[in-house]
């Protein structure tokens, strides 16, 4: 059993379409562990992004994820940051798959609806970074 660290950006929750990325998730048996909504600071996005820290988008990308609302989630089942990864589709819109959020959803490289950890490491430092041990359901 794996954990992974899933947010619906502010686009995605400006477009309404957080029920149906939770949606994608129950369908293909991905379990919410732990759920909320809540509005960074550009401090907080700064510090949840810190490994982009050096990337020309840096300032961009953290302006847009504290431009509004955005839902954080602890998904849990079996292999479940390579599922979500794949639900999710290619970081560049363009690039991903048929039926993937990012291709159904997104309309720019940036506004790209999801985020979802990458690795064990990045899932156990971002889940941490939102979440404490009392706030996590056992799925
Ligand atoms: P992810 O793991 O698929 O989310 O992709 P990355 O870890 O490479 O990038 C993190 C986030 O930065 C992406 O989800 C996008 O929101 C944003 N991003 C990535 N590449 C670019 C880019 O070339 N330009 C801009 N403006 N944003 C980008």
């Amino acid at each position: 059993m794996e954990r992974t660290l899933s947010i619906i950006k502010p686009d995605g929750v400006a477009k309404n379409v957080i029920g149906e990325v939770i949606k994608r998730f129950e369908t293909d048996s991905i379990k919410i562990a732990a759920m909320k909504m809540i509005k960074l600071t550009k401090t907080q996005a700064q510090g949840f992004y810190a490994v982009h820290r050096e990337r020309p988008f840096f300032d961009s990308l953290t302006d847009f994820m504290t431009s509004g609302p955005i839902v954080v989630m602890v998904l849990e089942g079996k292999d479940v940051i390579a599922k979500n990864r794949k639900l999710m589709g290619a970081t560049n819109f363009k690039e991903a798959e048929d039926g993937t959020i990012r291709k159904d959803y997104a309309t720019d490289i940036e506004k790209n609806v999801v985020h979802g950890s990458d690795a064990p490491e990045t899932a156990a430092f971002e889940i941490g970074y939102f979440f404490n041990d009392l706030e996590i359901q056992e799925r």
